[in-house]
């Protein structure tokens, strides 16, 4: 029964208890070393989350190799069956898969069922590929050989992932893994932990056999690092952070692993003179505050046509102020995930100011007493930043955007391209030309006309240039390279015997 998983082990004076899932069952840490989860809505301490060591996750690797042979040797088509049967039980159990998103994520319902809901497209998308995955058939200059590629399973994969959208984050990753025939040691995230359990008692009712997907709970630096550097994973698929991303590809391009990094973003949202203003500063809003600006993709920077800029601004503020913070279905933005975030956000915001930033709505960057509020953050736009101020160039992670007034698309696209980071952007106007010129030269990796910077699809690729990532694309068909290996077969047919 998964319906409130994370309410059966209930210990600790009513704390929760999470824990690793290893070969189809729970356990807790070898080593009975603990991490400390408060609720973002309140404060609160709420879990306590195991803290595994590098004999965890030996013990998850043992896993996944025992069962790596199976699971490699089901057919796609077997594979993609199984696949269907989870998307089917997480359908049943959609709605408690979102409340307990809800409450560890701190999001109101809707974001919460939202994210539920791409990550199911995700699995659907996924489990069709089982009657597809597709090889080529080449020519030869050979008479009579023939030849083609298959995909096949790098082996056993390290995924590694953030807390902003937990089951989306798993499900973008897992689905496509599973496909290729790979088996799994997942590092779930220490502020989000038991949505990837709820999934492993999901995958297992629908008949994933044990040890192919493994969950690891616990601090990156020590469980992450170990997952990083075992010699027996192939593949290591990173969501998180640039500075994390680049240990990583140190660490494990030392002895060639396979990486592919998603990593930070600082996107900017372009407003032209033409736009639809209205439709412009909703999705401004949309960009920069949804998900309390905790997106890869969030619209950070705004860049507006000056002859338009008293005017978009003047109602942007309305909207940024207009917005509710909580975690009702009537409220916006929940609270940034954890204190470390909630300080550092603020931080940032008062560095800002020091730089010549001003302040036209929400946070002046002073700590309040945070321990019955809960980690919020208002919606915060800072005008007035040099374009090399440290607002304009660095990822906050949080709801707070920094705008700038421009002359013309021509110097719109130079600033987006001067950014380290090149991951989405979106773009403002009625004319399709302006559009398609600036689409065409953005150096991001997904661009998106009058829309916000986010909102890519299960099917769709995502990544981007520079401190964004590796070149990788998950997720999309374009994932299907990432989880395996192409092999090349070729024969040469006796024709001399006809
Ligand atoms: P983070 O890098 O701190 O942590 C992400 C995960 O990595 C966590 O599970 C963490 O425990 C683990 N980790 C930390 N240190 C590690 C190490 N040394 N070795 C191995 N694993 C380690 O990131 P975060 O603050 O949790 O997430 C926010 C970041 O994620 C932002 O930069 C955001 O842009 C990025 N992100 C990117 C995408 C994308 O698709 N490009 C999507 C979502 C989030």
């Amino acid at each position: 029964m998964v319906a409130g998983h994370q309410y059966k082990n209930i210990v600790m004076k009513d704390l929760i208890k999470v824990l690793n899932w290893i070969n189809g069952i729970e356990c807790s840490s070898e080593e009975d070393m603990w991490i400390d989860k408060y609720n973002p809505d309140n404060g609160k301490l709420t879990i306590k989350v195991t803290n595994s060591s590098e004999i965890d996750v030996n013990n998850a690797v043992k896993a996944a190799e025992n069962s790596f042979k199976e699971w490699s040797e089901f057919t796609p088509v077997k594979r993609g069956q199984i696949l269907s049967k989870i998307v089917d039980l997480m359908k049943v159990s959609a709605s408690e898969l979102s409340e307990n998103i809800a409450l560890e994520a701190g999001k109101p319902p809707q974001d919460a069922a939202g994210e539920v809901g791409a990550a199911i497209m995700q699995g659907e998308f996924f489990a069709g590929e089982g009657m597809r995955l597709y090889g080529k058939s080449l020519t030869s200059g050979t008479p009579g050989k023939y030849s083609h590629t298959t995909r096949n399973p790098h082996g056993i994969v390290g995924l590694i992932v953030p807390a902003n959208t937990p089951i989306a984050n798993i499900a973008w990753k897992t689905f496509p893994a599973l496909i290729c025939g790979n088996t799994i040691v997942l590092k779930s995230s220490e502020d989000t932990p038991s949505v990837a359990i709820m999934f492993a008692e999901l995958a297992k009712k629908a008949g994933l056999p044990d040890g192919v997907f493994n969950v690891i709970q616990g601090e990156g630096s020590i469980s992450g690092e170990a997952i990083v550097n075992h010699p027996k994973i192939s593949l290591i698929s990173f969501t998180g952070s640039t500075n994390v991303g680049i240990r990583i590809a140190q660490n494990a391009g030392k002895r060639l692993a396979r990486v592919s990094l998603e990593l930070g973003g600082k996107n900017a949202l372009i407003v032209c003179d033409d736009a639809d203003l209205d439709e412009a500063v909703h999705w401004s809003s949309l960009s920069a505050f949804s998900n309390a600006g905790q997106r890869c993709a969030a619209g950070s920077k705004i860049f507006i046509f000056e002859n338009i800029y008293d005017n978009f601004v003047k109602k942007f503020i309305m909207k940024a102020k207009s917005l509710k913070l909580g975690t009702r279905s009537d409220c916006d933005l929940g609270p940034v995930i954890n204190q470390r975030q909630y300080q550092n956000i603020k931080k940032s915001i008062k560095t800002a100011i020091e730089d010549g930033g001003i302040l036209l709505c929400g946070e002046d960057g002073s700590l309040s007493d945070i321990d019955n509020e809960g980690y919020y953050i208002k919606p915060t736009i800072i005008s007035g930043l040099n374009h090399s101020a440290e607002l304009s160039n660095t990822e906050i992670f949080g709801p707070v955007v920094s705008i700038y007034p421009i002359k013309n698309i021509q110097e719109a696209l130079e600033y987006c391209n001067s950014s380290k980071y090149g991951l989405t952007s979106a773009i403002h106007t009625k004319n399709v030309d302006t559009a398609m010129w600036f689409a065409q030269r953005v150096r991001s990796g997904v661009v998106n006309i009058n829309i916000g910077t986010y909102g890519s699809e299960p099917h769709m690729p995502f990544g981007g240039y520079g401190l964004s990532g590796n070149g990788t694309r998950e997720p999309g068909s374009e994932a299907l390279d990432v989880y395996s290996e192409i092999k090349n077969i070729s024969f040469l047919t006796r024709e001399n015997l006809i």
